[in-house]
């Protein structure tokens, strides 16, 4: 698996939607790869800022699905230098 595949899969990964093959395939490449490490890392972060703040205003799922089409994007010219997106 490769970087942009971890990406690809990394919304899915972190909800655990992956088939065993598929996660453990993630799971390997993150274990090896600092980048994509440092990215999982500031997505589950600013997903769970999302969910608190969702808890309160009610995020929809389609905002959800930007932001993580935003960090895709974001990382996908960027990789070594990634922050969490800023709100519109
Ligand atoms: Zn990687």
């Amino acid at each position: 698996m490769q970087c942009a595949d971890v990406i690809r899969y990394l919304s899915d990964y972190i909800d655990q939607n992956l088939s065993e093959a598929l996660m453990e395939e993630a799971r390997a490449h993150l274990a090896t790869c600092r980048n994509c490490h440092v990215v999982l890392d500031s997505t589950q972060q600013t997903i769970l800022l999302y969910r608190q703040q969702g808890q309160r205003i009610g995020m929809k799922r389609a905002k959800q699905d930007k932001l993580y089409a935003q960090l895709a994007l974001a990382l996908a010219g960027r990789a070594d230098d990634c922050e969490a997106p800023t709100e519109e």
